[in-house]
């Protein structure tokens, strides 16, 4: 019988009354990790997945992504949430079907290598806590980076599922770098380490159809491990390419409930059913079923977290991607990194320098971490360079690149740049050659002795090993040692319904209208007036404190100098002068020369002490900005008379971190 003639005898039969394939397309279900962490910004919490998380049970898949990537990141720095629990929650409901994980191969699911002993320990106590199928990558392809975790899930009897980052340096599979024989090589690698299955990991939604037929197909002859897809749908091309990828002999696939696919995000699960049903690959999922799990999900669930769907464009396929061949979500972050830094208008500039940092740094694949690293020092050449000097201002992480500790990149590194990263690099200027992790000292002991009056079990130890400063505040949250603050708090439909009640009465006009007959207060005398630049557009705004006194202002940052007498409004036409560039160290009013944030971020540690003495260029302080560490200057010799923050507090672009007098 034919798949046609198969299709005519089933043609009613969506649900689990039809005959089974014989080698039914195994699908792993991405919804409750990649699907909100592509579309909502990983901000997914634990309450709204158990609404669903019985019936997910039901369907059938091979496995449900649950974990890891940016889960647990996100979970204990965003919503207050302990990352390890939510396992434990879910597998209360989720009894059949396998938990799989992203493990980013010695990162674990942070953004640089953990010591070994850390890294050993969490994979024993994902899978203690119910992880079961691990998927493992390294953003280099450099299996070194596997050789501590696979002996670990091995050890504890789970699924090791070793990834091939899916890159280009070319619109198609081609050029001298990402081969058909480059996947096949990487594929016996991991054949020979043991996977259990090996996965495309396809980030950035680059894999075409005929290339995605042509690999699949290479693959399953060179190899007898299965072979899975992960294709994100960014550009469009994943559904084709998923089926081509069938067409080839794939044997698992990747989807999403369908409020949580495309963009950014996955294939939806629902029409690739309906595809398959009859065929000698049909999923024997039951669409009806998969329907009800979507009601619940678009009318109880999603209203929730719309606000963080970027709607800011109508188009959900990004040309970007098959323009540029980097990731959409690296796009993005590129794009706010530029907002927030008011230089928006350099975009082109960007687009045009990543390509040459990419071959700079040994065409890596762009995928966390080193889509970060890549990206940031990107923009940091645009904003920074000028025509004598290029890599004005390098990331800490690029210097790590260099030295080799993220691993081996696919083509040696440029040595000029190398060179110029090392010098005067904490670990030595000489890089190394070997595992990176064999240079790390072991780190669970001392993460053991610095929380031992604040974690109760190992799993906080890892929490903190992992991150230091948030995983702390987190810990400090979860004992009650300190108030979460208010917008860690979960989002509840009530509120959403408000918020769109209040909207839509002031499209109405009721709240102007409200306003209107309040009272207004005179001004006093004491009303102070500012500038306030939004977008390019300029506001006068008058403030005054309630009562009349006079307004309290935290601090003043000194951009002009202090006998300048305030200017004339700008019209609007001029915009403000974008201030992007780092600014030279202006003379305080205080009589010091300040340190102020080259973008708004995250203050990690202050390297000084006030009084300390220090010297033009020595580090000051380490500030986290879009996920990277960056190591700010003194911008002059003297000492230093002032620290205005603390580490965990976040601050914004311009703000004065210190005062050198
Ligand atoms: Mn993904």
């Amino acid at each position: 019988m034919t798949d046609h003639d198969k299709v005519k005898k089933t043609a009613l039969k969506y649900g689990k009354d039809r005959p089974k394939a014989k080698n039914p397309v195994l699908i792993e279900d991405l919804t409750l990790r990649d699907g909100h962490q592509s579309l909502f910004a990983t901000r997914g919490r634990t309450e709204d997945m158990i609404p669903v998380a019985e019936m997910m049970d039901e369907v059938g898949f091979w496995a449900v992504e649950v974990w890891g990537g940016a889960t647990f990141d996100t979970m204990h720095r965003f919503l207050n949430e302990d990352p390890w629990e939510r396992i434990r929650t879910l597998k209360r409901y989720i009894k059949k079907t396998p938990f799989s994980m992203l493990l980013r191969g010695q990162n674990l699911v942070g953004y640089r290598n953990y010591a070994d002993d850390v890294a050993k320990v969490f994979v024993e106590r994902a899978a203690a806590n119910g992880m079961d199928i691990f998927r493992t990558f390294d953003a280099l392809n450099d299996y070194r980076n596997f050789e501590t975790v696979v002996p670990a899930i091995k050890s504890c009897g789970k699924h090791f599922q070793g990834c091939i980052c899916y890159s280009l340096t070319e619109p198609r599979m081609d050029g001298d770098v990402y081969t058909l024989e480059y996947y096949v090589k990487k594929a016996k690698e991991l054949e020979k380490m043991g996977a259990d299955s090996i996965c495309i990991k396809d980030m950035a939604g680059l894999i075409a159809p005929y290339d995605a037929y042509d690999l699949i197909k290479a693959l399953k002859e060179a190899v007898k491990t299965p072979i899975h897809l992960h294709s994100h749908f960014t550009s469009g091309m994943a559904p084709m390419s998923q089926l081509k990828a069938i067409e080839a002999g794939v044997d698992i696939l990747d989807t999403c409930m369908t409020p949580y696919a495309y963009r950014t995000s996955h294939p939806a699960i629902e029409p690739l059913v309906m595809t398959l049903l009859g065929t000698s690959r049909d999923t024997g999922f039951d669409i009806r079923h998969l329907a009800a799990i979507n009601e619940i999900l678009e009318k109880d669930i999603l209203p929730k977290y719309k606000h963080l769907l970027d709607d800011s464009k109508v188009s959900i396929i990004d040309i970007n991607v098959l323009l540029h061949q980097t990731p959409g979500g690296m796009l993005s972050n590129l794009v706010n990194q530029l907002k927030q830094m008011d230089a928006l208008d350099k975009i082109d500039q960007v687009y045009a320098e990543l390509p040459k940092v990419r071959k700079d740094l040994g065409q890596i694949p762009l995928v966390t971490p080193t889509s970060q690293i890549v990206g940031i020092q990107t923009v940091n050449n645009v904003l920074f360079d000028d025509d004598k000097e290029r890599y004005k201002m390098i990331t800490d992480q690029v210097k790590d690149l260099c030295y080799g500790l993220y691993g081996k990149t696919a083509v040696p590194i440029n040595s000029q740049l190398q060179k110029k990263a090392l010098k005067g690099y904490s670990r030595g200027e000489k890089p190394i050659t070997c595992r990176p992790a064999e240079v790390l000292e072991p780190e669970l002991e001392k993460a053991k002795e610095d929380v031992k009056d604040l974690a109760a079990d190992i799993d906080d130890v890892l929490i903190y090993a992992l991150y230091p400063v948030t995983g702390k505040r987190f810990l400090r949250w979860k004992y009650g040692k300190e108030e979460p603050p208010p917008e860690v708090k979960p989002r509840t439909l009530e509120q959403v319904n408000a918020e769109q009640e209040l909207i839509a009465r002031a499209k109405a006009g009721e709240l102007v209208e409200r306003i209107k007959k309040e009272n207004v207060p005179t001004k006093g005398d004491k009303l102070r007036r500012f500038n306030v630049f939004i977008d390019g557009e300029y506001f006068e705004v008058g403030v005054e404190e309630i009562g009349g006194g006079a307004p309290v202002v935290s601090y003043v940052q000194q951009v002009e100098p202090a006998a300048a007498l305030p200017k004339p409004a700008v019209p609007k036409a001029k915009p403000a002068e974008p201030a992007a560039k780092e600014k030279a160290p202006e003379p305080a009013a205080a009589g010091g020369i300040t340190l102020n944030a080259p973008m708004p971020g995250m203050i990690i540690s202050y390297t000084k002490n006030v009084g300390d003495e220090v010297k033009k260029g020595d580090t000051i302080v380490i500030l986290e900005a879009m996920k990277m560490e960056n190591a700010l200057p003194a911008p002059a010799d003297g000492v230093i008379k002032s620290i205005n923050f603390k580490s965990g507090d976040s601050v914004p672009k311009g703000a004065v971190l210190c005062v050198i007098g």
